[in-house]
């Protein structure tokens, strides 16, 4: 009889793919299925009133609370055109810290006086809620009487419905605050950070003379990485079950070093799953657009249009949440951890990011009039300041036991800040500091507001894929985010920063004006200022190189590399004021915050812990026992044959197994107590120290000699689901 391991296995290579459901909707194009379950502005106008629908694009528009008065005509719409949509329920659907959305659904139900009941949604159920919170994390904000959070619709995100079978119901994006009215999601900062951002990103351009935009808006792009397993195989595999990664697994004798499986041909598995997978993102009005293999064998990444960052925020969270229902549909399992497996890439999630004014003109486009390309440089400016000031506050963007794996390990980023030009906007700028560029050494006196800058080419990027932030052409690419991370948080501390930057740029050009210097003789002596201060954060070299952490020491750039230490900088009073400043945290919803991670962080290495040790025990050890069982029969009955002597390479292997078998049980015994120290010691932070101190450093020796045990013992006996078989069966 087969094991369960080889059933798996054969299932998994034999499965056909799964037709879309949508497949008559596969050849359609794009337009006629977009944002068809959404009530986005189109329908609002076709369904409500004229006056009342003015009300609510200004409501919309302004990012307003709804007025009450119209609230019951707009819900009432809404719930008929979900009804027609299929909808059977409706739900708040918001951001909680646990880093993941969260729902709870209530049908259109309401009992009537005749034992009958009528479908029901009013005003008030539209604009707020109060969910039972008490299992939220809330890092000590809420106290245990006040159990209570409160959701409101948030305007400026549609409602959706999450059509069958994955629901069929009316989702509202709404905030999640508490009583006393402090942030507990994510949603709230990201959309007072966009405020701040805009407020002084507008004083620029009034400087500049911009008399019609009323507001500046943050664009994000988010590329989203992941991998997908075979359910099958998974289902046997309790660590990619329950932490999302494997814990264990020895190297497959194939892994990526032939670069074949990166922007290769699709496997038609999968390709099905991404064409069902976009056609539910394009009807729930997610702009789905690039699809490929990624580098290692099983990744894969989808990139959207970027959006409004607040919209392309909640659209990550629901494509990640798409990709897990649609990868069961098609017998897969969709991993979104950061490194699912040792050995080969692990995942990431490219966070572009620009700002544009309210005519749409992209603020980071360099221009080709001296006027435009002086209003870039202003904004050029304000993000070098903003990363180099504020870099422990971006860093505070990726932190997470999973993106720890990841981060700086020759794949991904180093966890030290820096920016990526390229050669041509560097030398534009050591030009304006110095007179001169360093490559140029000819090159004119760059006279800000008066001289054009040279042409620059349009991916400055160069492919320079070591950079954690790089300028791209007209966009910066934050490239440190973690697959299965929100996006919200970095980019409510980029937002902040750059925010921050902006207020102090636009203060001294305000006081120079209205002093009566001129803005260009004012830009001329501010940005060679400005440039020559922050050209530490400038680095256009190998990210990987062991010789950039000492360069970036030397310039005094902060190396956080674990989430760890990385939050305990959180409450640095410089890193507070960042999110202080203009409002977008207060110092109560900081601290909470930076509980919260941190708890998140010692849970997670314990659960990563336990479920070790328990694999260790149930299913590494006991076949390695099996294992060394039949080696000892071997060594005997040889030796019967061969004399005492004869039996040398039985014993060697004998040896070498029951060498890894006793390692490996001290080693899941110090695991175990790592575990038990860490979840009883006090203090959040003191306890994600334990955690990180103890349990990794233990895991790591764990793994050690299970993955030499996986290796030597005869693989009918073996279990788990190897690397090859997760990696290569699609
Ligand atoms: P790459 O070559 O970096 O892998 P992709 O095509 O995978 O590029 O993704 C690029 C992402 O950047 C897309 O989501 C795209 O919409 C986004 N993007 C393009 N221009 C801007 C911009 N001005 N602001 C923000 N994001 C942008
Ligand atoms: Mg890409």
């Amino acid at each position: 009889m087969s094991s369960p391991r080889k059933k798996a296995l054969f299932k998994a290579v034999n499965t056909a793919p799964v037709i879309p459901t949508s497949a008559d909707e596969v050849g359609r194009s794009a337009e006629d299925i977009f944002g068809r379950y959404v009530f986005g502005l189109a329908t609002m106008r076709k369904r409500l009133p004229k006056d009342v629908f003015k009300k609510l694009a200004k409501t919309i528009r302004d990012g307003e609370r709804l007025n009450p008065e119209i609230a019951d005509v707009v819900a009432n719409a809404m719930k008929d055109w979900a009804i027609e949509n299929g909808a059977t329920h409706y739900t708040h659907w918001f951001h909680p810290m646990t880093g993941l959305t969260a729902e709870k659904h209530d049908a259109f139900l309401s009992p009537t006086i005749d034992g009958q009941v009528i479908s029901e949604f009013s005003g008030k159920m539209l604009i707020s809620g109060e969910p039972d919170a008490s299992s939220f994390p809330s890092g000590g904000i809420r106290s245990t009487f006040e159990a209570r959070g409160y959701t409101a619709w948030d305007p400026s995100v549609p409602v959706f419905i999450i059509p069958a079978p994955y629901g069929a119901t009316l989702h509202i994006p709404t905030y999640f605050y508490s009583y006393s009215g402090e942030a507990l999601d994510r949603k709230i900062p990201l959309i007072r950070s966009i405020s701040a951002l805009s407020r002084q990103a507008m004083r620029i351009l009034k400087l500049f003379g911009n008399t019609t935009a009323s507001y500046v808006r943050a664009n994000v792009g988010p590329e989203q990485e992941y991998f997908l397993v075979d359910k099958n195989l998974a289902a046997l595999r309790p660590d990619l079950l329950m932490a999302g990664r494997t814990l264990i697994g020895a190297t497959s004798p194939k892994g990526q070093e032939m670069e074949d499986h990166y922007f290769g041909s699709i496997p038609p598995r999968v390709m099905s799953f991404m064409q069902d997978l976009e056609n539910e993102l394009r009807s729930l009005g997610i702009p789905a657009k690039t699809r490929h293999n990624e580098v290692a064998p099983g990744q894969f990444e989808i990139a959207p249009v970027y959006e409004e960052a607040n919209i392309a925020c909640d659209h990550n969270m629901l494509c990640m949440n798409m990709m897990r229902h649609m990868a069961g549909k098609h017998g897969f399992v969709c991993l979104v951890h950061e490194k699912p497996f040792a050995g080969v890439n692990g995942s990431g999630k490219h966070n572009n990011w620009s700002i544009s004014d309210s005519d749409g003109t992209n603020l980071l486009n360099p221009g080709s009039t001296p006027v435009d390309n002086a209003q870039f440089l202003v904004f050029l400016a304000a993000v070098l300041r903003a990363v180099h000031m504020h870099s422990a506050a971006l860093r505070l963007g990726t932190v997470g036991a999973g993106n720890d794996h990841r981060l700086g390990a020759n794949e991904a980023p180093p966890a030290i800040l820096s920016v990526y030009l390229g050669e041509q906007l560097t030398d534009v700028l050591d030009t304006i500091v110095n007179g001169k560029g360093s490559k140029n050494k000819k090159s004119a006196v760059m006279e800000v507001g008066v001289s054009t800058l040279p042409p620059l080419p349009v991916d400055l990027s160069d492919r320079n894929r070591t950079s954690p932030f790089a300028f791209t052409g007209n966009k910066f690419e934050f490239r440190a985010v973690g697959s299965s991370q929100s996006v919200a948080p970095v980019n409510i501390a980029l937002n902040a920063a750059v925010a921050s930057a902006l207020d102090d740029i636009a203060t001294e050009l305000e006081a120079s004006v209205s002093a009566g210097t001129d803005l260009n003789t004012a830009l001329q002596s501010l940005l060679p200022r400005l440039f020559k201060e922050h050209m530490p954060i400038v680095f256009n070299g190998n990210g990987y190189a062991e010789s950039w952490a000492e360069e970036a020491a030397r310039r005094g750039l902060p190396n956080y590399n674990n989430t760890v230490t990385a939050l305990e900088h959180y409450s640095d009073p410089d890193v507070m004021n960042v999110f202080l400043r203009h409002g977008i945290l207060t110092e109560r919803e900081i601290l909470s915050r930076q509980d919260i991670l941190l708890e998140n962080y010692s849970k997670t290495v314990c659960i990563e812990g336990n479920l070790l040790a328990d694999m260790i025990r149930s299913s590494v050890l006991p076949p390695s026992m099996e294992a060394q069982t039949r080696a000892a029969d071997a060594v005997i009955k040889t030796r019967a044959v061969l004399g005492d002597k004869g039996a040398a390479s039985e014993e060697e292997y004998f040896n070498e197994l029951r060498g890894h078998i006793v390692a490996l049980q001290k080693g899941v015994t110090v695991l175990e107590k790592a575990v038990e120290k860490a979840q009883c010691t006090e203090g959040a932070l003191e306890q994600a120290k334990a955690a990180r101190d103890g349990i990794l450093p233990a895991m790591a020796e764990c793994r050690t000699h299970a993955d030499a045990l996986e290796r030597l013992v005869e693989d009918s006996l073996w279990v788990l689901p190897k690397y090859a078989e997760l990696l290569w069966a699609h």
